[in-house]
């Protein structure tokens, strides 16, 4: 698979033809850096004349040819732009209890895969693992390397947002125009599929998982106060993981693009 990440292209901005001459001269050439160029290098061995597609993290991507390479990074001369196809139709943003290990990489990896947009890893009440400020810069760092590994794979062109909070209230608030749920093992009644049938907000839907001790009483008081929508994935109580991966299948098969 020959895309590469290459942040620096700048979107095109409104109203501006699509295609490199459209809008700015000196974009019709583009580095690859980092991780990216070793991929390029090293990994596909790929050189001058090889045609390639880059992503801008932004939604564009481009195709083009490589032109050189140097020491740390290969010159791309871009051909023609395109806006990708493959983004999720539905804004989706997880809300994330923070979980043990590598799950919040296998999280991350799963739920770009499946359309995501924002993943935002919260310290619950019975989270395992707490984070101070500095742990969570190297892991937001570390998780977007995993994101930038989906979005290629599975054709994405769009990076998400990831990001941690504190506590639970710091993570929940400010959610007005989104359709609001809370994966919650201890709904007996409402069913995800009952409240997806209302239909997605204006700016999307956001979703609370618990972490592996799920939600105290006092975080599904404190949903429901913002407005959050305790709902159950049925009568088996799943991993966090399983739970966050799950829920996202079923939102884009009654409302985006899978099925
Ligand atoms: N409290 C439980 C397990 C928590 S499961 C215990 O320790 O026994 C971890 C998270 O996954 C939960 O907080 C919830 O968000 C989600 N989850 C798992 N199974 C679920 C189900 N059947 N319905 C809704 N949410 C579920």
């Amino acid at each position: 698979m020959r895309r590469f990440f290459a942040g620096d292209i700048p979107s095109r901005p409104a109203g501006w033809p699509a295609g490199p001459a459209g809008w700015k001269e000196d974009v019709q050439c583009a580095e690859v850096r980092g991780d990216e160029f070793r991929h390029l290098k090293n990994v596909l061995r790929l050189g001058p004349g090889d045609e390639v597609t880059l992503f801008n993290g932004r939604g564009l991507e481009f195709e083009g040819k490589i032109e050189s390479i140097g020491r740390d990074f290969a010159r791309v001369r871009i051909e023609r732009e395109t806006v990708c196809r493959r983004e999720s139709p539905i804004n989706v943003v997880l809300l994330q209890g923070l979980v043990k290990g590598g799950k919040p990489e296998l999280i991350v990896q799963k739920a770009v895969e499946l359309g995501v947009n924002g993943i935002i890893f919260y310290t619950a009440e019975r989270a395992v693992p707490k984070f101070d400020k500095e742990r969570a810069e190297k892991k937001a760092e570390r998780l977007m390397k995993v994101a930038i590994g989906a979005l290629k794979q599975c054709g994405r062109a769009m990076l998400p947002e990831i990001g941690f909070r504190a506590g639970f209230n710091e993570a929940v608030g400010g959610w007005e125009d989104f359709l609001k749920i809370a994966l919650y093992e201890g709904e007996k009644t409402r069913r995800i599929k009952d409240v997806l049938k209302a239909g997605v907000r204006k700016d999307g839907i956001v979703i609370i998982v618990g972490p592996e001790g799920g939600l105290s009483d006092a975080e599904v008081a404190e949903a429901r106060k913002r407005g959050f929508m305790p709902v159950s994935l049925g009568p088996r109580i799943l991993r966090a993981e399983t739970a966050a991966i799950a829920a996202m299948g079923i939102l884009q098969y009654e409302l985006g693009d899978m099925g």
